[in-house]
């Protein structure tokens, strides 16, 4: 695998299929430990990111990384990546065109990778895989999309410039373990009945009785 998303940050580094090509220093591909269950998709590059061909690196990436060191992991231990991978001159916000254009490079990363949960970090972010919805709807809340784990959260920025959000960010940070373990133990194949315990009192016989919702 590691090959293979190789082989997508070298196409990346050459790509020139929207006009950020011309204006990038560095296009950046993305990175972290590609098999690790959590993938966070920011927006785009940023100044610094730009600079360095590294994502999330500016004051930005100083508040993601806590954020995850807030959930018990480190940095190295997650993938980082944006929908959009060379910057918007001026930091403008992507237009359609470039995220469309870019898609395919997430697409294939997403294949390869085959996290169990995607974070997206941001409105442009989760508008990709939940369009129009509000980010002041449903940060923290995690959604099923074409059989995938999406979590929508604030952008780590979005703090720095609003101080307020930094508990809200924090707070939905925390629900990210969770979402997996929920997901990982409805996966779990249910334990077979045991037959000599006939005496044990079914409490959800009733086949019209409510199951428990699904987080989702
Ligand atoms: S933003 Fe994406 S599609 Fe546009 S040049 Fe960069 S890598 Fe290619």
């Amino acid at each position: 695998m590691p090959d293979r998303l190789a082989d997508i940050a070298a196409e990346v580094t050459a790509c020139t299929r929207c006009p950020l090509a011309e204006t990038r220093t560095n296009s950046v591909p993305g990175n972290g430990d590609p098999t690790s269950p959590y993938l966070f998709v920011g927006e785009a590059p940023g100044f610094n990111e730009d600079a360095q061909g590294l994502p999330f690196v500016g004051n930005a990436g100083n508040v993601l990384n806590r954020l995850i060191e807030g959930i018990g992991l480190q940095r190295e231990e997650v993938f980082v990546t944006n929908i959009v991978k060379c910057r918007p001159p001026d930091n403008r916000d992507p237009e359609p065109a470039e995220i469309e254009a870019c898609s395919g490079h997430l697409r294939r990363q997403i294949e390869l990778m085959d996290p169990e949960a995607i974070i997206t970090l941001g409105r442009f972010s989760m508008n990709h895989f939940i369009p129009g919805e509000r980010i002041s709807r449903i940060h923290g809340s995690s959604h099923e999309v074409d059989g995938r784990i999406i979590i929508a959260m604030y952008h780590p920025a979005a703090s720095l410039h609003q101080p307020g959000l930094a508990d809200t960010l924090a707070e939905d940070f925390r629900q990210i373990p969770e979402v997996v373990a929920a997901a990982r133990a409805r996966a779990e194949p249910a334990p077979s009945p045991d037959p000599e315990s006939t005496t044990a009192t079914d409490t959800n016989s009733d086949p019209d009785s409510p199951r428990q919702l699904s987080l989702f």
